[in-house]
């Protein structure tokens, strides 16, 4: 039986530019491709000195997942599927590459040379994807960004520079980076667009003394912050334990920075005092517990803040607050306000 089958080979396909560039520099490399439902192909792809392989990739319509010598590549077709999916579902990369792979594995005869597709599809090369595609929009590098919109400002407050702006402030204690994930080694594409300089959030919290001025309207509901309902062993493994962000009305995000402490009322002053830096206008500002804010502000004696900012608690979470409290804070009831849903 040995001897009545030999094994079929494929042969390696050659990848050569489209555009018919020819010169003696050229040489071909065995790189593996995954296609645009996840198959793995070994294909032989045609590069030169005159540019660098990622960008031969990128005229073939694949993206590296590798800066240097790169032997993996992914269809650029597939990773505009999983933007797509992303932008309109939130759906994480890992949840994509299981799906993914939930359904290649079991193709009768496929298996995978690589072993896991996320490990493929590694949160740096589809974050360096998605801002490729950012900088194709917004022609970055090709005109000057006071030019053009860079798609970091809110068009709809930018479109109105008198009308008064209304922020919602939360933190999200999902968003977490453990200790030993250690640290990113480039600057965020954004440089600061949205987030702010992490030095100046932490001198700035770490020298705010909160407690000295004592915690006021202590009749509403303590909420549980995310470093209660976390345990404390499971915390101090957490080198960002969340993400303190602002968004405005039309859900456009503003700003975000990291957390490294629980909620404290010291990330809402400072956001705060950046929003005001921003805008010459009064603005409204929704957040959980505006009272317990308003109140520390009041302690305090921070006139610059009160007399710029009214204050509202999301309609969801008023109801959590004592009557006299809703009767303050709840949008509702205030004039002018509204909910605008949250
Ligand atoms: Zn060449
Ligand atoms: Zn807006
Ligand atoms: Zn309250």
């Amino acid at each position: 039986m040995g001897n009545m089958f030999c094994k079929m080979v494929t042969p390696v396909r050659l990848l050569k530019r489209f555009d018919g560039h020819e010169c003696q520099s050229g040489y071909t490399r065995h790189i593996t491709v995954v296609d645009y439902k996840g198959f793995e192909n070994v294909v032989s792809v045609q590069f030169c000195y005159c540019e660098s392989e990622p960008e031969t990739l990128l005229r073939l319509n694949l993206w590296t997942c590798s800066p240097k010598k790169p032997k993996l590549a992914v269809s650029i077709d597939l990773l505009k599927y999983f933007r797509a999916l992303c932008l309109e579902k939130h759906l994480s990369t890992e949840g994509f590459c299981h799906a993914l792979e939930n359904r290649i594995l079991r193709v009768p005869g496929y298996t995978a040379g690589v072993k896991s597709l996320s490990r493929v599809l590694l949160q740096e090369v589809v974050e360096a994807y998605r801002h490729h595609v950012y900088k194709l929009q917004h022609l970055h590098g090709l005109v000057s960004s006071d030019d053009i919109d860079t798609g970091t400002l809110c068009p709809a407050c930018e479109g109105n520079p008198e009308g008064m702006r209304t922020y919602c402030l939360d933190a999200n204690f999902g968003l977490v980076r453990r200790i030993l994930s250690g640290s990113k080694s480039c600057d965020p594409h954004h440089k600061q667009s949205f987030f702010l300089n992490q030095n100046e959030v932490d001198s700035f919290v770490d020298t705010y003394d909160e407690n000295k001025y004592g915690s006021a309207s202590k009749n509403c509901n303590d909420f549980q912050a995310g470093s209660i309902i976390r345990s404390k062993s499971k915390s101090s493994k957490l080198a960002i334990k969340g993400v303190f962000g602002v968004c405005c009305k039309h859900e456009f995000p503003t700003m975000f920075f990291d957390l490294k402490h629980g909620e404290r009322l010291a990330y809402a002053v400072l956001a705060i005092e950046k929003l005001l830096e921003r805008n010459e206008n009064k603005i409204r500002v929704f957040y959980d517990i505006a009272c317990k804010l308003k109140g520390h502000l009041q302690v305090r004696k921070n006139f610059a803040i009160l007399n710029k900012i009214t204050f509202a608690v999301p309609v969801f979470h008023s109801y959590g607050h004592i009557f006299s409290c809703q009767k303050q804070f709840n949008p509702r009831f205030l004039d002018g306000v509204w909910t605008y849903g949250w």
